[in-house]
């Protein structure tokens, strides 16, 4: 397994590749051909989102559980909304609730990576498009979003996509087939499912999404939350964690 860090150094964005524990710096484009450079410390590095996507292709109600839970029924074919790209942030940095639009909540969420532009992708084929995974978390505007907002308003405001703390290449991710997906606040396990679960698996929403927009390098799947959602509050910590990727950390303010 190989896993993506971007992290600020000598005062700028770049790449690091982790292998067995060991970090050294990416030589060349992640999205085409690189090699492995000069070795880094392994700590003590500022991490920055992996990717600048051009959107976050979101997928709502994925997961029984969190259907039951909104009282919604299940989709017949997955339910799509998109994150702008101005709502990323890295691992670390603060999510920020705006005044006034009552309660946000956590979405702990499994993410795909695009390493190739991918256009009417087939099934069969679509893992070939996969960079990697990552952890997303789907920060919503739970108040707005139950009084009709439209999603991309709820779900759309600056820091409500934090992304991290990597991507992840090389995990059984046929369907990332079975990665526990757990959201933490405040050391507190709140949501904890697998992606085993999921109503529509990986490839075939990279084959709807696909046939539906041209998916670009560093374009980011969000594959949806289970069950567990709730409310975040000024000095908070929230955590997201994917099996294999990692932990993704924000405080709230
Ligand atoms: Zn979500």
């Amino acid at each position: 397994m190989r896993r993506f860090f971007r992290i600020e150094h000598n005062g700028g964005p770049r790449y690091a590749i982790e292998e067995q524990g060991e970090w050294r710096l990416l030589e060349g484009d992640i999205f085409g051909s690189y090699t492995a450079g000069e070795t880094i410390s392994s700590t003590g590095h500022q991490l920055l989102a992996p990717v600048l996507p051009s959107k976050i292709v979101c997928v709502g109600l994925n997961y029984k559980d969190h259907a039951a839970e909104q009282n919604k029924p299940l989709p017949p074919e997955p339910l799509l909304f998109i994150k702008p790209s101005t709502s990323v942030i890295g691992p670390d940095e603060a999510i920020v609730l705006p005044e006034g639009i009552g309660r946000v909540d956590h979405e702990a969420e499994c993410a795909v990576v695009i390493g190739r532009r991918a256009t009417r992708v087939s099934e069969r084929d679509a893992m070939d498009y996969v960079l990697g995974i990552t952890c997303v978390n789907d920060v919503t505007a739970r108040e707005l979003q139950n009084k009709g907002a439209s999603y991309t308003r709820a779900k759309g405001f600056d820091t409500f996509a934090p992304v991290g703390p990597c991507i992840a290449q090389g995990l059984d991710s046929n369907a990332a087939g079975g990665l526990r997906v757990e959201g933490w606040v405040n050391g507190e396990k709140r949501q904890g499912s697998s992606t085993n679960e999921l109503i529509f698996p990986i490839p075939m929403l990279i084959a709807y999404i696909s046939a539906n927009m041209t998916l670009l390098p560093g374009d980011i799947i969000s594959t949806g939350t289970p069950s567990g959602i709730g409310p975040l509050r000024a000095g908070d910590t929230v955590t997201i964690k994917v099996e294999g990727v990692g932990e993704l950390t924000n405080s709230v303010r």
